[in-house]
């Protein structure tokens, strides 16, 4: 499916939900693997999961992408003096609804924050879904600081804290850790996404590990036919298949087996 970024006259912006609100798995866009799948984040070894820090549960907002944005390692942000963390761009969505993974909501952008993880750029961008009853009030960071009090501060408590338990210093930001407004935001998600047009435009591979193999892009050198994407689909879907099997009724296979032999 093809997930454009822009959505109504680059006001509107469609925004891929990667972990929903209050939930811990670190699920995102996996973009080494083939047609990029939401998966959950492995560190060695073992699936990763963000602690809770107090007073916060979970990730405090549903927390997704935006499609068709690049954050390019190569480039050095005049801002933040840092490269790109080589992801898509962050979403950070406020509304009361709890989203689900792989979910595709339209949002309105607010505004952004310029975290500095481990040395790289990793944009914030606040955002808020469209059908969310505070939608129509919240236009801009200060209507959000007035209308959901405590939400800015506790974002960047949360951004600065969320690797300690991991045994990482506190994160820092760019600006101070001042939010930025919707129109440096949206300036941002621009560049963005011509970094990413570039990435999957490019006729020859870097080396680098991103999978730019799509199934939409008419001009891309990595685009493949829906015949080719459908294997890539069920090449890996027979294998969760067994394994699920496996996992959930092992017991009852081996005494299955106990039995028959
Ligand atoms: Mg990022």
């Amino acid at each position: 499916m093809l997930i454009m970024l822009f959505c109504l006259e680059q006001i509107l912006f469609n925004m891929v939900v990667e972990v929903p609100r209050w939930s811990n798995a670190k699920m995102e866009i996996a973009t080494k693997e083939p047609l990029n799948p939401i998966k959950q984040d492995v560190k060695k070894g073992k699936l990763r999961y963000v602690a809770n820090i107090f007073p916060h549960k979970g990730y405090i907002w549903n927390y997704g992408a935006l499609p068709q944005t690049w954050e390019d390692p190569s480039h050095t942000d005049e801002d933040t003096k840092c490269c790109g963390d080589n992801d898509p761009i962050d979403v950070c969505e406020i509304g009361s609804k709890v989203c689900a993974t792989g979910q595709v909501i339209q949002v309105k952008v607010l505004g952004i924050l310029a975290l500095i993880d481990e040395g790289e750029t990793d944009w914030k961008v606040i955002a808020i879904n469209i059908e969310d009853p505070d939608a129509s009030s919240l236009n801009s960071i200060e209507d959000v600081r007035k209308i959901k009090p405590g939400h800015l501060e506790a974002t960047v408590d949360w951004f600065k804290k969320y690797k300690v338990p991991d045994g990482k210093p506190e994160n820092r930001f760019a600006f101070n850790g001042q939010f930025k407004d919707k129109d440096f935001a949206i300036e941002v998600i621009k560049a963005t996404h011509i970094f990413w047009k570039a990435l999957v435009m490019r006729k020859k591979m870097k080396g680098e590990e991103i999978i730019c193999q799509n199934s939409s892009l008419c001009d891309s050198p990595f685009r493949c036919s829906d015949a080719e994407a459908r294997a890539v689909l069920q090449a890996v879907s027979v294998c969760p298949f067994y394994f699920f099997i496996f996992t959930k009724f092992s017991f009852f296979l081996i005494f299955f087996f106990w039995i028959l032999f």
